[in-house]
């Protein structure tokens, strides 16, 4: 896709001559990119005046008065006073929220809710409390999404997105307050129900459907529409990759069944919800060319290029591929037949951030530029994070400097005062007085298949629960590792054990099958509350694989690293391996593989503290 213009220059001379939109939209897009330039061109003043904003506005809570504030909204009392807190600091105060205490605890204004986090604290998803104005912050945000995107891309206002959106299962706190992901929270609000209609993000799934909690009642009812829909379709995405290819490999398990539907425009029976099947019944229509077409397509057994294929008009995929998803990046290349993948923005719950102002770049070169009215954002140097690092160390957004890494800390309108994100970003340029980061990895995360994120502990916990089971065998776990296995959809995780047993045993297996499967049921039981949720909840994570390989396989791992530099006095078992020669090491020396032979425990609502 051509770059229309470069977005480095003046709001007014962004447009792109090439295809003038229509008038009004032509100035609402200049308002917003106007208000990129202003942004970006004034983020010291811009943070100043926001961190006043937030200090004013939380003068009187309790933490604020801890840190001995005392009403002083200025950058260099807040400096002095205010120290960087992790979610661990915080807890007992979120805790007391969620239990219902009202006073000003952390805000000034009401906590509204709270968003469930991916991250997790002791295995539970971390509760992040918002208020109701952050609402307008994050649609002031989407609402720059495509200001931007029209720079590169002309005539998205001439069809439509196929966009899978969903909304999770949601639970309420003891003190009655709404605990849920970010995105359930913004599709359920007014703000997205009852937005007006904008030929830009004219969605192919009606809003019911993206609300109902049922997930394969959304999903099925969000590919009939999209389906139906399939030349108006000019771009295809999901918020992540992974949920891009869960909707593809829907598409390959229920295509016959959504093909008969088309066929007799009359939605399949297992679609219950009732405002689903009504929101479907105003898009569906007997089409038995379409249905002919669909099953001709899917039937094949090749699905390269699958989504050019059913969705032609397609220009670009709309989906993060940046982070842990760009392990997914290869195969979103075979099912789109290599169209340009677009990754727009960068937020959490915790607020969110910024906006990928080159789009269509390649996803190597994905930066993101962090608005300064967002939030105040400051950043440690990651030497001075490894150890330990303290708040004098905190360098402001303005002031960061290029090619360096930095640990990214938050203060946010609801609350959180000089928070640690965990999230490490390296600067790659500026726009105007902004600097453009790269998002570099996300700290101690060592396996992740989609929102889930498990660290090194974890991983080792898990270890040690489940070769408990081996004891009883007279065997145990000597060494360890793991790979997020993703050429399959879904993907899952594979934990490479060897095994050491008692007494000689060909091919170094004393343990019989069904143990071993347990093993890998015991570790996924010992795995966060996020990653059970994937498994049973969402179907986003496949059963977890042992796969046991014979004895002196890590030793000639650490043969191998060490013919490639490594030294022998500092070597370590790499805890999760990606570099490909390592899994071919490690599978060609595989004695038996494992499957999970069920479900984790899981349940919809989680300990609320
Ligand atoms: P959550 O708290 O579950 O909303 O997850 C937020 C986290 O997702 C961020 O802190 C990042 O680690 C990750 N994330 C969000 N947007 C992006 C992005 N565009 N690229 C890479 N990682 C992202």
């Amino acid at each position: 896709m051509a770059v229309m213009t470069d977005v480095s220059t003046t709001g007014a001379a962004l447009r792109s001559p090439a295809s003038p939109p229509a008038v009004a939209v032509k100035e609402l897009d200049a308002e917003k990119l106007r208000f990129i330039e202003e942004m970006t061109s004034n983020v010291d003043a811009v943070q100043e005046r926001v961190l006043a904003e937030i200090l004013g506005r939380n003068a009187e809570t309790e933490y604020l008065a801890k840190c001995g504030l005392a009403g002083a909204t200025d950058r260099s009392t807040f400096r002095a006073r205010v120290p960087m807190a992790t979610y661990e600091d915080l807890q007992p105060y979120i805790r007391r929220i969620a239990d219902g205490d009202r006073s000003p605890i952390l805000s000034g204004h009401p906590v509204s809710e709270f968003l469930t986090s991916s991250g997790t604290s002791a295995g539970e998803r971390k509760l992040m409390p918002t208020i109701e104005d952050e609402l307008d912050r994050r649609q002031l945000l989407y609402s720059l999404q495509m200001p931007v995107m029209n720079l590169y891309v002309s005539g998205l206002d001439k069809g439509k997105a196929l966009h899978f959106l969903f909304v999770k299962s949601e639970t309420r706190t003891p003190g009655g307050l709404p605990a849920r992901p970010v995105l359930t929270s913004y599709y359920k609000s007014d703000h997205f129900k009852n937005r007006p209609f904008d030929a830009y993000n004219n969605y192919t799934s009606p809003t019911a459907t993206i609300l109902c909690a049922d997930a394969f009642q959304s999903m099925y009812a969000q590919m009939v529409c999209g389906l139906c829909q399939r030349l108006d379709v000019l771009r295809v995405g999901a918020v992540f990759a992974s949920g891009l290819l869960r909707a593809i490999r829907f598409l390959q398990i229920n295509w016959e069944q959504l093909a008969a539907d088309i066929e007799a425009g009359v939605l399949t029976a297992r679609v219950t919800d009732l405002s689903v099947r009504e929101a479907v019944a105003g898009i569906l229509r007997p089409d038995p060319e379409l249905a002919e077409l669909i099953r001709a397509e899917c039937s094949k057994g090749d699905w390269t290029g699958i989504i050019t294929r059913i969705w032609p008009n397609t220009k670009y995929l709309d989906v993060i591929v940046t982070g842990a998803m760009a392990q997914y990046i290869p195969t979103l290349k075979y099912y789109s037949g290599g169209l340009p993948m677009a990754c727009t923005m960068y937020a959490s719950s915790e607020c969110y951030f910024g906006l990928n102002l080159r789009p269509m770049c390649d996803p190597s070169e994905v930066s993101y530029t962090i608005m300064p009215n967002m939030g105040y954002f400051e950043f440690l140097p990651v030497d001075a994070a490894a150890s330990g690092g303290d708040a004098s160390q905190l360098v402001d957004l303005a002031s960061v400097e290029a090619g360096r890494e930095y640990e990214l800390v938050i203060t946010t309108y609801a609350g959180l005062n000089r928070y640690r994100v965990g999230d490490v970003l390296r600067v790659t340029g500026f726009h105007n007085a902004a600097p453009e980061f790269r998002f570099v990895r996300r700290k101690n995360v060592l396996l992740s298949i989609e929102s889930d994120k498990t660290d090194e502990a974890e991983l080792q916990r898990a270890v040690e629960r489940a070769s408990a089971l081996l004891r009883p065998h007279g065997a145990a776990v000597v060494e360890y590792t793991s790979q997020a296995y993703t050429k399959s959809i879904p993907g899952h995780y594979v934990i490479y054990w060897e095994l050491l047993t008692q007494g000689p045993v060909a091919g170094g297996v004393a343990v019989d099958k069904d143990t071993l499967d347990s093993c890998c049921l015991e570790m996924e039981e010992a795995l966060n509350t996020v990653y059970r949720q994937s498994r049973v909840a969402d179907g986003s994570i496949g059963p977890l694989e042992i796969r046991v390989v014979r004895p002196g396989t890590f030793e000639e791992l650490m043969d191998y690293a060490i013919s490639r530099g490594a030294s022998i006095n500092q070597y370590k078992v790499p805890r999760c391996v990606t570099f490909p020669p390592i899994i071919e090491l490690l599978d060609s020396r595989v004695v038996s593989s494992h499957f999970s032979p069920a479900l984790p425990h899981w349940m919809p609502g989680q300990r609320s503290d």
